[in-house]
């Protein structure tokens, strides 16, 4: 089995304009030889709003960091006011963030839908990042499994997964809320959802399957998280709004921040 190379992913939601976007990009690519993309071991994903993927695709050109979209609509063109279409993303960035929890419970993206997203995503060429997790009650109510078995299952229902497919485990309760899930928790989690794409799509895709952690990641906590079995990367949403904090966890995701 060829090695899972690890998933350090900034989620910038709907902050920043274009002038703290360039900042942004400016700080992480500076000084050059200390530069996120200097970091070895590690694919860095960066998830700006859609307006400023062009921007920050330019600052990064030649880097090998990837760029992102938040979301997508499953059609490739049409009547969808507002939407952007899987054709049009491909056009500006190579990877998509599908399925995140303020998608599902402010949108109402439900699985089915995800499953059509997954779909034109990959035919387009773009790399979804598929996120799961559950809600503080289903934990509490020990439905976290059951959860994530049908949110897995429906999402990827019929589709051929490429080896190196993307899932990044959300709990909902960690998401934003600086109460991160613990590194048991989690890697509980990612084997969870690493025995369903098992089950769905063999052991090659399984075994090449990044499972990424997302809620509260921080410089300090990265580095656990990351070297979990079945954990490869992290999605971090606040700290990657902070150029040295997203440093520091990209280098904890490659394991390159011993020493320092
Ligand atoms: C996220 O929104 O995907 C996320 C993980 O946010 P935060 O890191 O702020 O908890």
């Amino acid at each position: 089995m060829a090695p899972r190379i690890p998933i350090s992913a900034g989620n910038w939601k709907m902050n920043l304009d274009n002038e703290a976007a360039d900042d942004l990009c400016h700080a992480l690519l500076l000084p050059d030889d200390d530069a996120i993309h200097q970091v070895e071991g590690v694919q860095v994903v960066l998830a700006p709003g859609f307006l400023q993927i062009e921007r920050v695709r330019d600052h990064f050109a030649g880097t090998g960091v990837g760029v992102a979209g938040q979301n997508m609509h499953a059609r490739d063109s049409g009547a969808f006011t507002g939407e952007v279409s899987p054709a049009q993303l491909a056009e500006v960035a190579s990877w998509v963030i599908l399925g995140h929890s303020e998608r599902r419970q402010y949108f109402c993206e439900d699985d089915g839908a995800l499953n059509g997203k997954v779909t034109a995503a990959l035919a387009h060429g773009l790399r979804p990042i598929l996120c799961v997790g559950e809600t503080t009650q289903e934990r509490q109510a020990d439905r976290t499994t059951a959860v994530l078995t049908r949110q897995v299952r429906q999402a990827l229902d019929g589709i051929d997964l490429p080896h190196d497919f993307v899932i990044a485990y959300e709990p909902l309760w960690a998401i934003g809320s600086g109460q991160a899930a613990t590194a048991e928790q989690a890697q509980a989690a990612a084997a969870v959802i690493r025995g369903l794409v098992r089950d769905a799509a063999g052991n090659d895709v399984a075994d090449g399957c990044r499972i990424l952690y997302g809620g509260s990641v921080k410089p300090d906590n990265a580095g656990e998280f990351a070297a979990q079995t079945d954990i490869d990367g992290a999605l971090v949403g606040g700290a990657a709004l902070d150029d040295q904090n997203f440093l520091a966890i990209t280098r904890a995701v490659a394991g390159s921040d011993q020493g320092r």
